[in-house]
């Protein structure tokens, strides 16, 4: 717990100043909720609805302090509003987490308490899976709430859109062309070299794509399987999960953790460009400078992996309109943006010599914080 931001108010009673909170930022809303029969304790966070209304995964998470899990929602709720402007979305930013096991607390009972939470918000909130929480839990939720979307094709309604992930690599796959081209002049990934960190469901698609663009592959996972199949599939080389960092490569690719570009990893990159799937890739904003400095490009992450959110956003809006039909032809026709934005972002860090991510945020923010935008705007996906 973060004493230093604690108020005491009585002999053993410590407070956190909400509103002081630096991830705070200015939410539209916090709330906070608990169920004794189930054991859910959850807190959702909607970060803005000017474009419409939030959406964002559910996160469950063995967090060390309630003050932990609070700073992680709202941190990720902000992501998502700025996530969904650039993605061209009419939704806002919205996230939340449970407070608990997931791999021992879960039960369809802790996720129908949370479906009825999530509807108590009217539609503000709209929720979906994230780590620690599947399409199956989704399910549970669903039978209390409307406002839920990532639901598995089969049980869902005929407008589910089931795994996002091929989606996401895509719109990375697009991402990484986009950033050589900018840094590289190379407009085609034809012997490009790529540090893939992860192999899960977005590395693994990724390197399919960039296999067959003809680029060359180092990969790294903490998982032996993976790695094996993608030394088999695509002939990639393979290097230890500590090795990633240092591998001599045109494009370093982070589709496993976020805060994988620190103090710690910042000298040891030697690659021209950081593109990849990852949230959160900058532990601190000051790093997005540190490789600015440094003439490495960084796709920010909120940019380059708006393809899974993209892909529920269509879920959704056929959901609300019943006559359209979903399909993954409509979402890889959108994912165009990724390109048409990070070409924007690099221009305007190269013109004010400022780093990609304050280009983003500052982008972003001219889109969601318009002035004509109001509530009673169009909220297409509510
Ligand atoms: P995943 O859990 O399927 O895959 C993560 C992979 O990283 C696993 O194979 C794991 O073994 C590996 N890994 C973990 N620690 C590692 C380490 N230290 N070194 C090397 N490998 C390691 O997750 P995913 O769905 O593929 O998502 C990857 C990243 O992209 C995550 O950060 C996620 O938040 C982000 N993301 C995913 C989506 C999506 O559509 N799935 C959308 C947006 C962002």
């Amino acid at each position: 717990m973060r004493r230093n931001n604690l108020n005491r108010i009585g002999k053993d009673t410590l407070i956190m100043p909400y509103f002081e909170n630096t991830s705070f930022d200015n939410h539209e809303h916090v709330s906070f909720f608990s169920d004794p029969e189930t054991g859910l304790k959850a807190i959702i966070a909607i970060h803005n609805t000017n474009l419409g209304p939030g959406l964002g995964g559910c996160r469950m998470w063995s967090y060390a302090s309630d003050d932990e899990a609070l700073t992680d929602v709202l941190r990720l709720s902000r992501g998502m509003t700025y996530k969904a402007a650039l993605a061209g979305l009419k939704l806002g930013g919205g996230k939340s987490v449970i407070i608990g096991d997931a791999r021992t607390q879960k039960t369809p009972e802790l996720f129908e308490a949370m479906g009825r939470f999530v509807e108590k918000l009217g539609g503000d909130y709209i929720i979906a899976e994230d780590v620690g929480t599947s399409v199956e839990d989704m399910v549970s939720v669903s039978k209390h709430t409307s406002a839920v979307v990532g639901l598995p094709t089969k049980e869902g309604s005929d407008h589910a859109s089931g795994d996002p992930s091929p989606v996401t690599a895509w719109g990375v796959f697009l991402g990484i062309k986009a950033s050589v081209s900018h840094r590289l002049k190379k407009e085609s990934l034809e012997g490009v070299h790529v540090a893939v960190q992860g192999l899960g469901s977005v590395g693994m698609a990724l390197c399919g794509y960039l296999h067959k663009a003809g680029a060359h592959l180092t990969v790294a996972d903490i998982f032996e399987g993976n790695v094996e199949k993608a030394q088999q599939l695509f002939g990639a080389d393979v290097v230890s999960p500590q090795e990633i960092y240092g591998v001599e490569a045109d494009v370093f690719a982070p589709c496993a953790l976020g805060g994988v570009i620190n103090d710690e990893t910042l000298d040891r990159f030697k690659v021209s460009v950081i593109a990849g799937a990852a949230n959160n890739q900058l532990l601190e904003d000051k790093h997005g400078m540190m490789l600015h400095q440094r003439g490495i490009l960084q796709a920010p992450d909120f940019v380059i992996n708006a393809g899974g959110l993209i892909n529920v956003y269509y879920e959704r809006m056929n959901q609300i309109d019943t006559s359209r039909t979903y399909t993954r032809d409509d979402v890889m026709k959108h994912l165009d943006i990724i390109d048409v934005n990070l070409r924007k972002i690099f221009e305007i860090s190269d013109q004010k010599n400022i780093s990609t991510s304050d280009a983003a945020e500052d982008l972003a923010e001219s889109i969601f914080l318009q002035p004509s935008l109001t509530q009673e705007d169009d909220h297409a996906a509510a």
